[in-house]
Parts: structure tokens; C-alpha cells; sequence
């Protein structure tokens, strides 16, 4: 298990290279739930998602090296190529040809490389491997790698400074380095707090793996939450068993639900938040988290939705 220590050792070392993002309560959810539900607004991180955390910590424990790589279904790769900028080393990110353009196009304007290379997120990571092996490259994973889940679990340290009396935190979930972090650093400062995971019902490969009671690979299907799409490896190290000890519960949301979350998020609190970063509310819509004691603190992962797919879907009516 990540530890506490590593946790406060991620947070000083990236100070300065991220955003400590705003914590504030949702009026329209609250009143939805009937209690206190606050937003951490980590899709307001640099890069658009909590993944710069992960991929700052991990990158600037490195000693020398021909540059970074990874496989990304998106902002993984962005947050890497980020850092790596800030860091002054070279990167090239591996992706698949599910990843949506927009994205790719925001890793090339930060200074990396994207090579587009295979049908899934296994394929590309492939290539990476490669790198890593022939050319001297650091392959950092997007989410079984210590240094990666420590500086997600940074967020866990920031939530419960920002939130001390906060009784459950809803974590989008899909390899887990997130939700294994931030539950790592939460339940280490406050034992009794509730951590629940949510993914979409289309692919979900930590769910069905914890369900087969060891890592299986899903059929990689299209979904709103684009984000968490993908396998948490068949060798998998540390999320897998992480996630399985210290998550409390376990939601799925369907693709009416995280529409409908990303718009009342659009509407109702002036929040632009891809679909994955949607699943709490979706969840607190779909009264799936009726159980969870509050305050609830939903964490709002990430942003980079394509924006004509965005105003669709505020357009929508269901
Ligand atoms: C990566 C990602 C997640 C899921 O994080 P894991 O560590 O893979 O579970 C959730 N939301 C967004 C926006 C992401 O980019």
C-alpha cells in the first residue's frame, strides 16, 4: 500500500508545479440530496484533470533519463507532457485511435510527441513499453506506479483540509490510482470516512475485476466518460488491491445518467465537466447514493470534453 508518508512526501514535492483547486458546496445538488454536497473542483487543475498531480510526482523522482513516455487515453498524456515540459524533458505520448482528437491536439500544443498507435489503450501501451526498453525512456504509467498514486492522493490531503468534517467522498473510478490515493491519504487521516467508487455500466474493468475477485479484462466500449474507459492490467500491482481494501461501495452509472450529470453540472452550477468527472452527480441524480452519509464531497476529476459534444448534450432534454 501507499503510505501516508509518501503522500505528504508527493505533496510538498509538486507545491508550486499544481493548482490547489476550490472546494465549495453545490445549493442545487444539496437540495437534490437533502444534505450538504460539495464540489472539489479539481476539473479546474492545470492541464483539466487531477492526472498532473500523479504524473508531477512520478516525473520529478526521476534521475537521468532520455525523456518520459506513456500510453494515455487522454489526460494522462497531457498532464505528462505537462510536467515534462515544466521539467525540461523530452516526451512522447502513446495513444490509441479511440482517443478523440481534441486531445490529441492538446498534447502536441504542450510540446510532446503523440503517436497514435494501435485499436486499444493495451495496444498503445505497447509501444511505450518498447520505449522504454529500447530507447531509454522512464515509462510512467497512468495509474499502477507508487509515485502516480501518491500525488493523486494529495487530493485526499487537500479535500480534508479544505472539508475536515467530511463524511464520504465519491470517486470516479476506472484504474483506480485516483480512488487508491485519495482513499489511502482520507482514511489515514480520518478512518471513518466512506470512500465510494463510480464508474460507467459500459466496460468497467475494475468492477467486473473486483466481482472475478482478480484483475480480467472488459471489452473496451464506447461511453460519455471516456476517461474511464480501459483494463487495470492483468498483472496489475497496486490499485487492483488498494481499491478492493479501502473502497467502501461500489456505484454504476448508465450513459442517460451521465448525461444528464454533466448537464445539471452545466446548468445548475455554470461547472463545463467531462463525462467522467460526472458520475457523482449522475449517481446523486440517479438517487444511487442515497446511502452515503454527508457531507458528500463529489470529486469533479476532470474537463476536457469535446465542446460541440458538450452543448449537445446541455441541449438535450432527458
Ligand atoms: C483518469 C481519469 C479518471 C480515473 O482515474 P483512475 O486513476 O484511472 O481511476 C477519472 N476522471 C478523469 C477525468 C480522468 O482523467
Amino acid at each position: 500500500m501507499v503510505t501516508l508518508e509518501e503522500i505528504r512526501a508527493a505533496q510538498a514535492r509538486i507545491d508550486g508545479l499544481v493548482r490547489v483547486t476550490p472546494m465549495r458546496l453545490s445549493p442545487a445538488l444539496s437540495a437534490v440530496a437533502g444534505g450538504p454536497v460539495w464540489l472539489k473542483c479539481e476539473h479546474m487543475q492545470e492541464t483539466g484533470a487531477f492526472k498532473l498531480r500523479g504524473a508531477t510526482n512520478a516525473a520529478a523522482r526521476l534521475g537521468k533519463v532520455a525523456g518520459v513516455t506513456t500510453a494515455s487515453t487522454g489526460n494522462h498524456g497531457r498532464a505528462l507532457a505537462h510536467a515534462a515540459r515544466q521539467l525540461g524533458l523530452p516526451a512522447v505520448i502513446c495513444v490509441s485511435r479511440l482517443v478523440p482528437a481534441n486531445k490529441i491536439a492538446a498534447i502536441e500544443a504542450l510540446g510532446a510527441e503523440a503517436r497514435v498507435t494501435g485499436a486499444s489503450q493495451d495496444e498503445a501501451f505497447k509501444e511505450a513499453r518498447r520505449l522504454e526498453r529500447e530507447e531509454g525512456f522512464a515509462l510512467i504509467p497512468p495509474f499502477d506506479h507508487r509515485d502516480v498514486i501518491a500525488g493523486q492522493g494529495t487530493l485526499g490531503l487537500e479535500i480534508l483540509a479544505q472539508l475536515p468534517d467530511a463524511a464520504a467522498i465519491a470517486i470516479p473510478l476506472s484504474g483506480g490510482g485516483l480512488l487508491a490515493g485519495v482513499a489511502a491519504a482520507a482514511k489515514a487521516v480520518n478512518p471513518r470516512i466512506r470512500i465510494i467508487g463510480i464508474s460507467m455500466e459500459r466496460g468497467a474493468a475494475m468492477a467486473a475485476s473486483l466481482a472475478a475477485g482478480h484483475p480480467v479484462e472488459v471489452e473496451e466500449l464506447e461511453t460519455l466518460a471516456d476517461s474511464l474507459g480501459g483494463g487495470i492490467g492483468l498483472e496489475n500491482r497496486l490499485t487492483y488491491a488498494m481499491c478492493r481494501d479501502l473502497m467502501d461501495e461500489l456505484i454504476l452509472v448508465s450513459e442517460a445518467e451521465i448525461a444528464r450529470g454533466i448537464r445539471f453540472l452545466g446548468r445548475e452550477e455554470g461547472e463545463t465537466v467531462e463525462g467522467a468527472a460526472a458520475v457523482g452527480a449522475a449517481a446523486v441524480l440517479a438517487d444511487k447514493l442515497r446511502a452515503a452519509p454527508e457531507p458528500l464531497v463529489l470529486l469533479l476529476s476532470g474537463r476536457n470534453i469535446d465542446p460541440a459534444q458538450h452543448r449537445r448534450i446541455l441541449e438535450g432534454e432527458t
